[in-house]
């Protein structure tokens, strides 16, 4: 669960070689959307809009990180360790060529600049342990995390994520549903949607082609209770859903200003 990290210098060794080098400018940017108390949470938050540089030397690098590791069939991967810093901050999510990493147990994302994660992550069907421990513009998780059956262990800095116990700050505003000719679900603004595409649904891996339905879930992968977002094809795979976790909103909703969080005095 969550540990302190108000004093990130004074991280143990052990974790020294899960961030790779510095010296060549920040390895990431920074940003405070959801705040750090019940005081300065703010009332409302967006996705981070940020496009993913596809060009860029740092994604190229990655690709062939991914490609080597798939093909080694290493259990441990921490591409992140392997990039400069420079290309570290191009990074802002994982590519959809993680889904063939089915070997990898155990994946680090310590210290990343990433402001979401792809549904491919689902498809990492050996992983035991999840570390994206100060990714702190990781806010939110997809919900075909929960397709890694195998993950019992999991390191999340909880005080970035939406609705977290410590001081709840809210979830951004989700369509409740979107039919086809609302929206092109194959190139989505990445601020409004969570996502650049949406393809599959989160519940059945069906296609989404009708109709959307984007909900969040607060459900615990590994050792945390994670908001996850859940892309869903239709209203029986939004009803399909399991139970939210016990202390969080009761059942799946659209976030935004209005959801009204369980009190805690944490
Ligand atoms: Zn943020
Ligand atoms: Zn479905």
């Amino acid at each position: 669960m969550e540990r302190k990290q108000s004093t990130p210098q004074l991280f143990p060794n052990r974790f020294a070689d899960a961030v790779g080098p510095a010296g060549d400018g920040p390895a990431r940017d920074h940003c405070r959307c959801v705040g750090y108390s019940v005081a300065t949470r703010p009332e409302v938050v967006s996705f981070h809009g940020d496009r993913q540089d596809t060009e860029a030397a740092g994604w190229q690098h990655l690709l062939a990180l991914i490609d080597e590791a798939a093909a080694d069939g290493r259990p441990v991967f921490r591409p992140f360790v392997e990039l400069s810093a420079a290309e570290r901050r191009q990074i802002v999510t994982l590519p959809p060529t993680i889904a063939k990493l089915t070997a990898v147990t155990h994946l680090v994302l310590y210290g990343t600049n990433l402001v979401r994660l792809p549904p491919e992550i689902g498809a990492m069907t050996s992983l035991e342990k999840f570390d994206p421990y100060t990714s702190h513009r990781l806010h939110w998780y997809p919900y075909e995390l929960t397709r890694c059956t195998k993950l019992a262990d999991s390191r999340v800095s909880t005080r970035v994520l939406y609705g977290n116990v410590k001081f709840r700050p809210p979830f951004p505003r989700l369509r409740p549903v979107t039919v086809t000719g609302e929206a092109d679900l194959g190139t989505l603004d990445p601020a409004e949607w969570g996502a650049d595409a949406v393809r599959t649904c989160s519940v059945c891996d069906g296609p989404v082609r009708a109709e959307l339905r984007q909900v969040w879930i607060s459900r615990c992968v590994g050792t945390d209770v994670l908001p996850l977002l859940v892309n869903a094809c239709s209203a029986a795979c939004v009803a399909a859903l399991p139970e939210p976790y016990p202390g969080y909103v009761p059942a799946p909703h659209t976030g935004g200003p209005k959801i009204v969080q369980p009190f805690d005095s944490d």
